[in-house]
């Protein structure tokens, strides 16, 4: 399985783990390795589903979001 970390989300020992945003047709899952997405059974980059979880985390629009 592949993961994707964020440089601003640390997943390693955190809450996040075991979180599961469900999507129409995926989900995606929080692990102590980052972020995975069922859409796709090989992602070779982060897909929009992770993205738009990592900016429901970090709250989009903060000020020092970049
Ligand atoms: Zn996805």
């Amino acid at each position: 399985m592949k993961y994707f970390e964020h440089s601003k989300i640390n997943t390693r020992g955190s809450h996040l783990i075991g979180m599961v945003w469900p999507f129409r047709s995926c989900k995606v899952e929080v692990y102590d390795e980052g972020f995975n997405c069922t859409c796709k059974v090989r992602p070779i980059e982060k897909c929009n589903h992770i993205k738009s979880v990592e900016l429901g985390i970090l709250g989009v629009g903060q000020k020092y979001w970049k």
